[in-house]
């Protein structure tokens, strides 16, 4: 297969042509993400689908315009095929300048605007040549930048990746970025090498798991070949490492990796690191290591608001094109605060019960279809969280909440405390005593029942506990 015996296809305005017709959102959804895979035989296109539901929506709506499209620009064309794949393999390990050049990304640069001759992609079967190879940039094609929602509690860590992903000099070395489980950090590592194998195709980028450079750091040691190792890892111009807790007291691989990491620097070369937690508060790193991690910019992101969970649920919703009332969405942006990725979980299993029954899910069917997750997002609220709303509501100090004194105005709103920890937390009755100043279960049993009561008959504390429960929830 060479350039000459394939037909010019400029794949990247090719599909921009239904847009207007087809609706943006639509575009966006459905369109936008295949991307030119490569070119089996001078008649044949195949196009990748990040997954086999797009795959088959794609085929149904959009296949006989698409071919037509294809055929139209480019007359030879008998096939146009669709295939699945998630995950690009990258294989340099044949030829590392080469396809250091050739990454995948850069097949879809309309500038270029032709079918590469190459086929630096490999759709995410079972490689056989990848287990070994170090190179092999494993990236999902979903964890862009334009997949990613800005708000508050991740604005800054995006403003980061990102200018380290434009910027075609190293600004700020290492960018770290921290954050808890869930909350976008391997998202945005992997928007950056795609962005940058894009865009500066030239740089060598490395993208692994701090357990991947384990791996490849001890299996060096057991071939007695940490040379190449070290020559490898020093040959590149971005290293960006995933997770970097993980070699939190693995004392070898941190000596190697601060090696790496100086060599790097020194260079000039970008290191990008992402980790649960800031340089300073990570556990069992060496302290020279964690001094030299936080060098650069640390960037956290926070956990999630309602309105950035709203705004993820809103765009992955339309990604997946499922008609998802929109009192569905704001129903999970307030129930599901625990992270992202049970957030995204949550949606596509309202979306596989969407199409399986074949209309709209309503506020009910999510309620019964998620009762498992929503009861563990309800567990995540402490004791703690119910005392303090509950004192602001009734302008009655945490102190006083807690404390031993019987005054109706206290021990009423200790009570509603009591019988929310109850209803919103698990804790048992003696645990939730202790959490009281020291109470004895009994205590509890009584505050739960009499609110109970009070519930049926008087109105205000009804609406009182009512309001606290939605406020809680949030
Ligand atoms: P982490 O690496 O921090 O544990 P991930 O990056 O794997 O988290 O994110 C978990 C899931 O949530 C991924 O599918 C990711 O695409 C999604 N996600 C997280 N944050 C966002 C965001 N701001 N916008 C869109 N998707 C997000
Ligand atoms: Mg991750």
């Amino acid at each position: 297969m060479t350039t000459s015996t394939i037909p010019k296809l400029d794949w990247g305005t090719i599909k921009q042509q239904p847009r207007r017709d087809v609706g943006e959102a639509a575009y966006r959804s459905w369109l936008q993400p295949l991307e030119l895979l490569d070119s089996p035989s001078p008649s044949e296109v195949r196009l990748s689908v990040p997954t086999k539901f797009m795959r088959n929506w794609i085929e149904t709506h959009y296949g006989e315009r698409i071919r037509t499209l294809v055929r139209a620009a480019v007359p030879g064309i008998a096939a146009v095929e669709m295939v699945i794949s998630s995950t690009l393999y990258r294989d340099e390990a044949s030829n590392p300048a080469s396809a250091a050049q050739d990454t995948a990304l850069a097949a879809n640069d309309p500038g270029r605007g032709h079918i590469p001759s190459y086929n630096p992609v490999i759709p995410a079967q079972p490689a056989a040549n990848d287990a070994g190879d170090p190179f092999a940039l494993k990236l999902d094609t979903r964890l862009t930048f334009e997949n990613f929602v800005v708000g508050k509690p991740n604005e800054l860590a995006f403003a980061a990746a990102r200018r380290v992903a434009e910027a075609d000099k190293v600004t700020f070395n290492p960018l770290f970025l921290y954050g808890g489980v869930g909350l976008g950090k391997t998202h945005l590592m992997q928007a950056i090498a795609w962005h940058l194998s894009k865009h500066q195709p030239h740089r060598r980028v490395l993208y692994l798991s701090a357990e991947r450079f384990m791996y490849e750091f001890i299996k060096s040691l057991r071939f007695k070949d940490t040379k190449a190792f070290k020559e490898l890892f020093r040959s590149v111009d971005v290293l960006m490492l995933d997770d970097v807790q993980f070699i939190s007291g693995k004392e070898s691989t941190q000596e190697e990796f601060f090696h790496t990491f100086n060599a790097l620097v020194d260079q000039n070369r970008q290191v990008i690191i992402s980790a649960d937690k800031s340089p300073s508060d990570l556990e069992g790193m060496e302290a020279r290591l964690k001094s030299r991690l936080g060098w650069g910019l640390v960037a956290d992101i926070h956990p999630t608001t309602y309105e950035l969970r709203l705004g993820i649920l809103q765009l992955k919703a339309e990604t997946l094109h499922m008609p998802v009332p929109k009192q569905v969405l704001e129903f999970l942006a307030h129930k599901i605060t625990s992270n992202v990725r049970e957030l995204e979980g949550a949606l596509n299993r309202i979306a596989a019960h969407t199409m399986l029954v074949g209309r709209e899910v309503t506020l009910e069917t999510t309620q019964e279809l998620l009762r498992d997750v929503l009861r563990a997002n309800l567990h995540k609220l402490s004791v703690e969280d119910i005392q303090r709303k509950v004192s602001d509501h009734y302008k009655v100090g945490l102190t006083e909440l807690l404390s031993s004194r019987r005054a109706r105005d206290i021990a009423r709103p200790r009570q509603v405390a009591m019988y929310l920890a109850k209803r919103l937390t698990t804790l048992s009755l003696p645990e939730l005593g202790k959490r009281f100043g020291g109470r004895d279960h009994t205590t509890v049993l009584h505050a739960v029942r009499t609110i109970e009561q009070l519930l049926d008959t008087d109105k205000g504390i009804g609406e009182d506990v009512r309001l606290l429960e939605r406020l809680l929830q949030q």
